[in-house]
C-alpha cells in the first residue's frame, strides 16, 4: 500500500511545502486536509473518500473548503470526515460559516471519541483505525491503522518525549509519520506550542520500536534539510528520514 504526502509542512504553505495532508490513494484514506488537500484531486480512485483530522487547527482543516475544486467531475459519492466531537462542531460552523465559505459540503460528519479509540472503526480493504488523545493546545488525535500485511501511525502536533503516553499506541508500527515541527535547542517553544524537536521524535521512534520513521509538520519559515540534524539522532535511531511535499512511501 502506498501513502502520498500531500502537505508537509505546520502552520502555513511555503514555497516548497502546503500544510499537513496525506492519502492512501487505494483506500480512500486520508490524514488531515490542511493546504495540501488540493492534491487529493490528482489520486482520487475510489467512490468514498474517508478523512481522517487530528484537531482543527487552521493548518488540518482548512483544505475541506477546497472540496469543489477536488471533487469536481470526480466520481466520489461519498465523502466522510472524522474528528472529536468539538473539532468537527468547529469545522462544520466557523470554517463553514456562511460568511467564511458559503456553500456547505454534503460530507458526512464522523464523531470519534477521544477516550474510546481502542474500539476503532473499520476502514476499507479490511482496515481498522485506531486513535489516541496527544497532548497539544486544545488536544490532537494520533491514529494507527492497520491492514492485513501493513500498518502505520499518524501523530502530529504533540510534544514528542521517550515517556510520552502514546508511546504504546505506536509500538511496533511499520512506518511511523511524526511531526517534527523545531530543531533541537527550540525545546521551551516546542512545549509551549504543542510541537516537537528532533532528538526527542528519534527517542520515540526507538522506545516504540517502529521500523522507520518519515518526519513532517516543519516549521514553513525554515529548511528542515538544513536545520534538522539527522546525523546527531543516528545513535538513537537509525531509520528516520525528512518527509517531502509529493513523496510516496509504500508501507
Ligand atoms: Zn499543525
Ligand atoms: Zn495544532
Amino acid at each position: 500500500m502506498d501513502i502520498h504526502l500531500l502537505g508537509t509542512a505546520g502552520y502555513h504553505p511555503n514555497e516548497t511545502r502546503h500544510t499537513a495532508c496525506m492519502m492512501i490513494p487505494e483506500a480512500g484514506v486520508i490524514l488531515d486536509a490542511g493546504t495540501g488537500f488540493f492534491r487529493v484531486r490528482d489520486w482520487i480512485q475510489t467512490p468514498e473518500l474517508h478523512v481522517f483530522l487530528s484537531h482543527a487547527h487552521l493548518d488540518h482543516c482548512v483544505g475541506l473548503s477546497f472540496y469543489i475544486d477536488v471533487l469536481h467531475e470526480k466520481k466520489v459519492e461519498r465523502v466522510f470526515v472524522y474528528g472529536a466531537a468539538d473539532k468537527l462542531e468547529a469545522v462544520k460552523t466557523q470554517l463553514f460559516s456562511d460568511q467564511l465559505f458559503p456553500l456547505p459540503p454534503n460530507f458526512e460528519w464522523v464523531t470519534v471519541d477521544p477516550t474510546q479509540g481502542q474500539g476503532g472503526l473499520d476502514l476499507p480493504l479490511d482496515g481498522r483505525i485506531t486513535w489516541c488523545p496527544l497532548k497539544h493546545p486544545g488536544t490532537s488525535l494520533g491514529y494507527r491503522l492497520e491492514w492485513k500485511d501493513s500498518n502505520l501511525a499518524y501523530i502530529t502536533d504533540t510534544t514528542a518525549s521517550a515517556s510520552a503516553d502514546y508511546i504504546a499506541f505506536i509500538q511496533g508500527t511499520d512506518l511511523l509519520i511524526h511531526e517534527c515541527n523545531f530543531a533541537d535547542g527550540n525545546e521551551a517553544m516546542a512545549e509551549k506550542t504543542g510541537h516537537s524537536c528532533l532528538t526527542p521524535v528519534a527517542e520515540v521512534c526507538a522506545a516504540a520500536d517502529v521500523d522507520r520513521c518519515v518526519i513532517v509538520h516543519f516549521n514553513p519559515m525554515g529548511n528542515p534539510e538544513e536545520e534538522l540534524d539527522l546525523a546527531s539522532v543516528k545513535p538513537i535511531y537509525q531509520s528516520l528520514i525528512i518527509g517531502q511535499d509529493h513523496m510516496r512511501l509504500t508501507f
